[in-house]
């Protein structure tokens, strides 16, 4: 079986998937928790399970900043 289950396209290079369902990320707003803070965010979600996808980038910066504000106010 040579086949993949789902066709890819080149565009998918940029497309995150959720590795638990095999189906592409859609760009949602959630509520993200840091620190007993709430805030709403646009992520990437599996439609599926639920799973957000949350980048290095915004784990280690936005978070970051979000944390910051907060402490100057
Ligand atoms: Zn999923």
């Amino acid at each position: 079986m040579t086949d993949a289950p789902t066709s890819v396209p080149a565009a998918a290079a940029t497309t995150l998937v959720c590795l638990a369902c095999d189906v592409p990320l859609e760009i949602g707003r959630v509520t993200a928790s840091y620190l007993g803070q709430s805030f709403p965010v646009d992520l990437p979600r599996c439609p599926r399970c639920g799973f957000v996808w949350v980048s290095e980038e915004i784990a280690s910066g936005k978070m970051l900043k979000v944390e910051q504000a907060l402490e100057d106010k």
